[in-house]
C-alpha cells in the first residue's frame, strides 16, 4: 500500500470483487483531484486491479443548513474536478440530488460494479453516521481514508485538551509526516484510463441519473428546484474550487505572508489566506498548504528544533511563517483530535474540561447585562455595533475573521440565558451562514469561547467566571476596524 497505513481502514467485510468494471472513488469530504490520500489510494487500487477508476462526487440535499451558498460553492468545486478529470482522461460522474434521498440508491447500483469502493473519513457533522448507516448496505468493499491534516487521525492515542501539550506532541512526531505526504498529481499515476463516465456507467444508472449539469446549476436560478434554503445567498466574495484555493494561496504567499504576524489580527487588513471555506470542503489540502509555506521558506528538515510545545522556536522559519504553521498544525489539527477522539461529545458542553463545567454551574443563575433572542442575534439587531458588524460579515459573505469570531462567541455567552443556549445559537448561526462551518474548527473554536482548549483566567466576573473574558471597548482600541465599521457597522 503506497499511503500510510495509519490513514486507511475497511469499514465492511465484503471481498474485492476481481471481476467489477472499475474502482470507485466516493469522493465526500476531500473534494479534490490532487493532494488527496483517498485519490491516490483509489487510483493505486486501480492499478493493482488493473481496471479503470470512476470518481463520484455527489451532493445531498437532505441536511442541516444546506442552501444556495453551501451547494453553489461544492457546485464550483466540481466544476473543477470535472475539468481537471476531462484534462487528465479520467472518468467523473458529479452528481447533485434533486429532491432529499435520490443519492443513496444511486450509491447501490454504482457499488454493486465496482471492484471496491473508496471514501473519505472525516470526523463530523453528518458524515460519520451517514457511513455508519451505508456500510453494512452497501453491495461493495468500502474503504476508508483519511487526507484530513498532515498528522493522521489514528496516530495521537488521546484527546489533547490545550494546545501546549498537543502542539508538544506535534513537534515529536511531524517530521515523519512531511515525509510521507500525499502526491501532487495522483491521476497521473492511473494506468486503466477511461475518460468517458457514461462508458462505465451500468445501463441501469444511465437511464434514472443524469451527471449534474454543472453549468445549469450554476448559471441564474440554476438551485431553484432543489428543497434547500433559498435565503442564504451565495457569497459575493467567496468562490469555491481548486483553482480559487490555489490563487488564494498563492496571493497569500506572494503578498501577504510576510506582514501575516503583525497584521492578522485587524480586520481592515485582509492579512490571512481566508482559506477555511477551502479547506472545510476539501478543495485544497492542509498538506499542500503546510508544503508550500516549507518551500516558500526554503526550509530543510534539518533545521527544526527541540520540541518545546512553543508556537515559535521549532520551525525555525521567518516568524510569520511559523506563526502561520502553528494556526494549521496546532489550532487547526487539535480540532480534528477533538472531533475523532470524542465522537459522541464534541460538539456538547460534556466536552468542556472540569474548572469550565463547574464554572459555567456556578454562573447559572448571573444576571445578564442584555439577552437577545436567536432572531435578534441572527439579524445583527444588539445594542454592540462590533458585534452586529461581525455577524453581518458572517451573513453577508460567508466568513467572519478569527478576532471577530472570538469577540463574536464570548458576546452571545454574555447575552443568551446559559451557557447550553450560548452553545446552541453559536452552533447554528456559524453553521448555517459560515461557509467554513459543520467544521471541527467550527466546534473547537465555538467550544473555545466556553474554555476548551484554554486555562481558567482570574478574577472571576459574572457570567463568565473563569472564562476568559472579552470587551468589545478593548477590541476596539486593540484592532485596525475603521474600514470594517464603515463596510458592516449599524
Ligand atoms: C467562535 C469561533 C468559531 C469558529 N468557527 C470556525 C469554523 O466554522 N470553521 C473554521 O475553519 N474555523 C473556525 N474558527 C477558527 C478560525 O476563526 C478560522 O479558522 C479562521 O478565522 C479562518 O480564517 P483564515 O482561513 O483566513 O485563517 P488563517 O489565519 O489564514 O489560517 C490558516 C488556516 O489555519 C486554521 N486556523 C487559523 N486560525 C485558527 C483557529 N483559531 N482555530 C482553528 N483553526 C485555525 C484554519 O484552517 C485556517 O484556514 C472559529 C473560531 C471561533 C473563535
Amino acid at each position: 500500500m503506497s499511503i500510510p497505513p495509519i490513514r486507511h481502514r475497511h469499514v465492511n467485510e465484503h471481498p474485492v470483487r476481481k471481476d467489477g468494471d472499475y474502482v470507485l472513488y466516493w469522493m465526500i469530504a476531500f473534494r479534490r483531484t490532487g493532494w488527496n490520500f483517498s485519490l491516490q489510494h483509489a487510483v493505486d487500487r486501480a492499478n493493482q486491479l488493473g481496471k479503470p477508476l470512476l470518481i463520484f462526487e455527489p451532493l445531498r440535499t437532505r441536511y442541516r443548513w444546506a442552501s444556495d451558498r453551501l451547494h453553489r460553492f461544492v457546485i464550483e468545486g466540481m466544476a473543477d474536478n470535472a475539468a481537471n478529470c476531462q484534462r487528465q482522461g479520467v472518468a467523473y460522474f458529479p452528481y447533485v440530488e434533486p429532491a432529499p434521498g435520490r443519492g443513496t440508491p444511486l450509491l447501490h447500483r454504482l457499488a454493486k460494479r465496482a471492484c471496491t469502493v473508496v471514501t473519505d473519513q472525516y470526523p463530523c457533522f453528518f458524515l460519520p453516521d451517514m457511513i455508519r448507516a451505508v456500510k453494512d448496505r452497501i453491495p461493495a468493499r468500502l474503504e476508508q481514508v483519511d487526507s484530513n491534516g498532515v498528522i493522521p487521525l489514528a496516530q495521537p492515542d488521546r484527546f489533547f485538551t490545550v494546545a501546549h501539550s498537543y502542539r508538544r506532541w506535534t513537534q515529536k512526531n511531524v517530521i515523519d509526516s512531511l515525509l510521507a505526504m500525499p502526491r501532487e498529481q495522483p491521476l497521473t499515476d492511473l494506468q486503466n484510463k477511461q475518460a468517458d463516465a457514461d462508458s462505465l456507467l451500468p445501463a441501469g444508472v444511465k437511464r434514472r441519473w443524469k451527471a449534474a449539469d454543472l453549468t445549469a446549476l450554476l448559471g441564474d436560478g440554476g438551485l431553484a428546484e432543489i428543497p434547500i434554503d433559498h435565503d442564504v445567498r451565495p457569497s459575493p466574495t467567496v468562490r469555491g474550487g481548486s483553482v480559487e484555493a490555489n490563487r488564494r494561496l498563492d496571493t497569500f504567499l506572494k503578498h501577504r505572508l510576510s506582514d501575516y504576524d503583525e497584521l492578522r489580527n485587524h480586520p481592515d487588513e485582509h492579512a490571512t489566506t481566508g482559506l477555511s471555506a477551502h479547506l472545510h470542503f476539501g478543495h485544497i489540502a492542509a498538506h499542500q498548504v503546510v508544503q508550500a509555506i516549507l518551500d516558500h521558506e526554503s526550509w530543510t528538515p534539518d533545521q527544526a528544533g527541540a520540541a518545546n510545545g512553543k508556537n515559535h522556536g521549532f520551525w525555525n522559519t521567518s516568524p510569520p511563517a511559523e506563526a502561520l504553521l502553528d494556526q494549521i498544525l496546532t489550532w487547526r489539527e487539535i480540532g480534528f483530535n477533538q472531533a475523532y477522539q470524542r465522537p459522541q461529545t464534541y460538539d456538547r458542553l460534556e466536552s468542556l474540561p472540569d474548572w469550565a463545567q463547574k464554572t459555567i454551574a456556578e454562573t447559572r443563575s448571573d444576571p445578564r447585562p442584555y439577552l437577545y433572542t436567536l432572531n435578534q442575534f441572527e439579524n445583527a439587531q444588539t445594542h454592540d455595533e462590533l458585534w452586529n458588524a461581525a455577524q453581518r460579515e458572517l451573513v453577508e459573505t460567508g466568513l467572519m475573521h478569527n478576532y471577530m469570531r472570538m469577540l463574536w462567541g464570548k458576546k452571545i455567552l454574555h447575552w443568551t440565558e446559559n451557557a447550553q443556549q450560548a452553545l446552541d445559537f453559536m452552533i447554528h448561526l456559524n453553521n448555517k451562514y459560515g461557509l467554513d462551518g459543520r467544521d471541527p474548527n467550527s466546534y473547537c473554536g465555538i467550544l473555545w469561547v466556553l474554555g476548551r482548549t484554554d486555562r481558567a483566567w482570574g478574577p472571576k466576573r459574572p457570567v463568565f467566571g473563569s472564562i476568559r473574558y472579552m470587551t468589545s471597548d478593548s477590541t476596539r482600541r486593540k484592532l485596525r476596524l475603521g474600514k470594517y465599521l464603515q463596510r458592516f457597522g449599524d
